[in-house]
């Protein structure tokens, strides 16, 4: 049922927008006084059904966007805000992996897998200022844009978060374990002819090599 009104949704709210100004043309045609408090009844109604929609339409947005286990920002959202950033500025991006995240999820199981995760977006939120863009990029790999930031403020951040991640006890229940993370940073310095795509398989790279080591960062500018 919910499914249909979604499909249907425009031919809805058109449906209800014309029988609503039917019945106001008619009540208005049997009570000629009171036309002009009944029009602004109708506008009000409109109005209300405006507000109820953009609210709506906010919500959609928002679940669109966000990622339903960690309620950080998706993928999606992610390669949205990308292409937007201004590159008169310097720009870092910093790829994260969770290490050895499979052994984790074998050991304690997903339930748990799943709880690791979120206090790890949590520990993101915690360690990142409000204008960075925290988003996970996929399975236990996440991807943080730090807008007007420069090489050695991105290092900063992630080696603080890859401290904090190295000292945490993670908690679920009884269970308790712990994880290390491995970090890529890609940045650009000001007016640096990158393009986007680039950018991100530099900081990709850069993971990669990360990996090699596990519980490290490494960092790779473009001028
Ligand atoms: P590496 O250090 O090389 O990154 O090893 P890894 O084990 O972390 O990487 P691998 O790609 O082998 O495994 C990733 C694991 O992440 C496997 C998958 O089950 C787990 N994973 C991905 N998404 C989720 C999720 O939403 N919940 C849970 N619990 N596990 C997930
Ligand atoms: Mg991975
Ligand atoms: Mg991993």
């Amino acid at each position: 049922m919910k499914d249909k009104i979604y499909k249907y949704a425009s031919l809805i709210f058109l449906s209800v927008g014309l029988v609503l100004f039917f019945i106001t043309f008619k009540i208005t045609g049997h009570c000629p006084h009171n036309r002009g408090l009944i029009w602004t009844i109708f506008i009000v109604i409109q109005m209300v059904g405006f507000i109820i929609s953009g609210f709506l339409i906010k919500q959609l947005y928002l679940q669109v966007n966000t990622d339903t286990l960690t309620g950080l920002r998706n993928r999606r959202y992610f390669y949205t805000k990308l292409p937007k950033l201004r590159i008169k500025d310097p720009v870092s991006l910093i790829l994260m992996d969770i290490d050895n995240f499979k052994n984790t999820n074998d050991t304690y199981g997903h339930i748990v897998g799943d709880q690791v995760l979120q206090q790890f977006a949590e520990i993101l939120q915690n360690n990142t200022r409000s204008n960075d863009i925290i988003s996970r990029w996929g399975g236990e790999e996440f991807a943080i844009i730090l807008p007007q930031t420069c090489a050695k403020e991105a290092f900063k951040i992630a080696d603080r978060i890859r401290k904090v991640v190295e000292d945490y006890v993670f908690t679920y229940q009884d269970v308790k374990c712990r994880i290390t993370v491995s970090v890529g940073i890609a940045s650009m310095k000001e007016g640096a002819d990158v393009n986007m795509e680039q950018f991100v398989r530099v900081a990709d790279e850069a993971l990669y090599k990360a990996k090699e080591k596990k519980n490290s960062i490494v960092t790779v500018v473009d001028n």
